[in-house]
Parts: C-alpha cells; structure tokens; sequence
C-alpha cells in the first residue's frame, strides 16, 4: 500500500484495533461508574478512536477535544504546540484523555503540564496504540489498547503528511 513516496503494509487489522477498543471502554465504563468523567479527544488523530470508544461506553459523561501538533512527516519534532484548548469547565472534573498513540510521550507531558493547574480531580490516559520503548517519560499510561513496535504506522485516525487517517486498518512502514 502506496502513500505519496512510502510503501506501507497491513500490521494490525480493525477488528483487532476495535476490540481493543471495546476492552478499553468497557474497563473505563466500569472504573467511573459512579462519576461523570469528561473525555478529552486529542485531534485530528483520536477521531475514529472516539467513534468507536462510545459505541462502548456506558454511563454519563461529557466530550469534548484539544488539539496538538508534533509530527512533521515521520519523525516527532518534539515541539508541540496547542491549537485549540478545550471548551468545558474543568475545575474539579475527572479527565481521561483520548490519545490515538502514544510514542516519545511528548504530547502526553505537554497535556499534563496543561491541565495540572486546572484544580481538576482526577486525570487520566487512555491511549489506543502504545510504542513502549520509546516512551521516555514518568508519567503512567493508564489504559492501553494495543503495543506497537518504535516503527511508524498510518490508518485508523493516524496519518502520513495528512494521508491515510481514513484507512480502517493499521499499516507500518516497510523497511526500505
Ligand atoms: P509523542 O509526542 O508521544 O512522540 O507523539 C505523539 C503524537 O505523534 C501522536 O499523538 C501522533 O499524532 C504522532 N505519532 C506518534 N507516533 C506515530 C506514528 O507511528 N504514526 C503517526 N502517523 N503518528 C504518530
Ligand atoms: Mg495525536
């Protein structure tokens, strides 16, 4: 599978990624059963992991989304920016962000580095893909749905220069 000047190949199909997924949101659903927890989606990647989380979860929430920008073709820039804060009230809400992956975990310290003078009450990460060796920093990652190698992959949210986020399988970069 072509993307612009990459070839990629099939790593893991959706219905895997969606019943990772499921896991996810039914462990959440039963973990905040007696709360209201605000989602905080972190575009444009989440999209189709927040689609498909909600098919799943159960019980009274609120949603909303925050977007950041680090990636600049394949390799993390390690700058992140926030281009759009979120709209909610958080102040003594319980947050759980929706990461589509977490890699070098740069994003993720620049999240909790945002939200930790908020006086929020609980916060958490949930992300759909996981690269555990390279994730470098202290904070804890929660909930995971699926590890993947330190490789870089496209389809289901994620994309390459802007290509790919619609693909509903997961695909990898092919050695060269
Ligand atoms: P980190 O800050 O943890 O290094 O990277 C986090 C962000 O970089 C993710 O939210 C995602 O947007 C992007 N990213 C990290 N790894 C990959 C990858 O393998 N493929 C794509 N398409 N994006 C990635
Ligand atoms: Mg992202």
């Amino acid at each position: 599978m072509r993307l612009l000047d990459k070839e990629f190949e099939l790593f893991v199909t959706q219905q895997e990624i969606e019943s990772a997924i499921a896991r996810i949101s039914q462990e959440i659903s039963s973990d905040y059963s007696d709360k209201c927890p605000l989602f905080v989606g972190v575009l444009n990647g989440c999209f189709r992991f927040t689609g498909e989380f909600f098919k799943h979860y159960n019980g009274a929430c609120e949603v909303s989304f925050v977007k950041m920008a680090s990636y600049q073709g394949l390799t993390s820039t390690g700058i992140v920016e926030t281009l759009l804060d979120i709209s909610a009230t958080i102040e003594g809400r319980d947050l759980i962000i929706l990461e589509d992956i977490v890699d070098s975990g740069s994003t993720l310290q620049q999240l909790v580095n945002h939200f930790s003078d908020k006086n929020i009450n609980s916060f958490k990460i949930a992300t759909l893909f996981y690269k555990p060796a390279a994730y470098d920093k202290e904070y804890e990652v929660f909930y995971k749905g699926i590890e993947l190698p330190s490789e870089f992959v496209v389809g289901y949210g994620l994309d390459y220069n802007e290509r790919g986020r619609e693909l509903n399988d997961l695909y990898i970069l092919k050695s060269e």
